[in-house]
């Protein structure tokens, strides 16, 4: 059922899954690969960087207002182990809860010092004593302080883009946005993945978008494409990934096909 045991990186992967675009399937990758990746016996933390909280959902984490989480690490300085929480999904994988507090923490944030390395300190603390194989911030659909400081926490960049017209569209934003903050934040966040998602193998349009896609990004796109399911769709109203939802269905080994093909990136880089 599940795919077997996974490959561990030599170093922690610290994997950011951005677009500003909204509904081009972020959270959804960052749950099933999440889970894909624990049940490939790996270490995994997820922190849920996005105020309305769908990573958490489909976690099986309580995110109720009062929760601590996210948002007690980025303002008051609350230390990651004291928030993460395991999810009922796969024995090691932890959740750092997102609660409707964050929405307010993008404004707070501004007065604070050192506003976009709030995160990065806080993962670095938390790494020291609870090694990790990957950590993965589900980010809001914008490009705010929130999603800054995931990319100044991060190293890697995986981008899901929705098989769709104007796909490619908002992405020269997205570049730009990345190139500041290599610039100006961090350097080493690195351009690693991208993720072709809702792919309706039935339309020509699903195949032509890919394509242009695959051009664009030579490399970096992954082999697999996530196929539109109802299944993956439906598995958050449960609570949980469609890996725990329906593990035999198309979406869930579409999602373990990718967490394998990241696992060996991963690996080969550190060969
Ligand atoms: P936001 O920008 O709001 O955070 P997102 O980029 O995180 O959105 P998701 O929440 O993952 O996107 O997906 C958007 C919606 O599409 C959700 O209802 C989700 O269940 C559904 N969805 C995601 N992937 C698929 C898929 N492959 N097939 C069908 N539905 C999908
Ligand atoms: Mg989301």
């Amino acid at each position: 059922m599940t795919g077997g045991p996974l490959p561990a990186p030599a170093r922690t992967r610290r994997v950011v899954v951005a677009n500003q675009k909204g509904g081009v399937g972020k959270t959804t990758t960052v749950v099933n690969l999440a889970v894909a990746l624990a049940q490939g016996g790996l270490k995994v933390l997820v922190i849920d960087v996005d105020p309305q909280g769908n990573a958490s959902t489909a976690l099986g984490i309580p995110h109720q207002q009062g929760t601590r989480g996210t948002f007690e690490v980025l303002l008051d300085g609350t230390p990651l182990s004291d928030v993460v929480i395991e999810s009922p999904e796969a024995a090691g994988l932890l959740v750092s809860p997102a609660t409707i507090d964050l929405a307010g923490a993008e404004l707070e944030l501004v007065s604070v010092d050192a506003r976009e390395r709030r995160l990065k300190v806080a993962v670095e603390d938390f790494l020291r004593d609870h090694p990790a194989d990957f950590i993965f911030y589900d980010c809001p659909p914008s490009l705010g302080l929130l999603t800054v400081n995931a990319l100044v926490a991060a190293k890697e960049l995986l981008v899901p883009i929705q098989c769709e017209y104007y796909a490619l569209e908002g992405v020269t934003q997205l570049t730009r946005t990345i190139s500041l903050v290599t610039r100006n934040l961090n350097p080493e966040l690195q351009f690693w993945a991208v993720l072709l998602t809702m792919f309706d193998g039935r339309t020509r349009l699903a195949s032509q978008v890919a394509e242009e896609v695959r051009s664009h990004f030579p490399g970096l796109a992954l082999e697999t494409m996530i196929p539109r399911s109802v299944r993956i769709s439906e598995a958050p109203s449960y609570g949980a990934s469609v890996i725990g939802y329906d593990p035999h269905s198309v979406g869930a080994k579409a999602y373990r096909a990718v967490a394998q093909e990241i696992a060996e990136r991963a690996a080969k880089e550190d060969a």
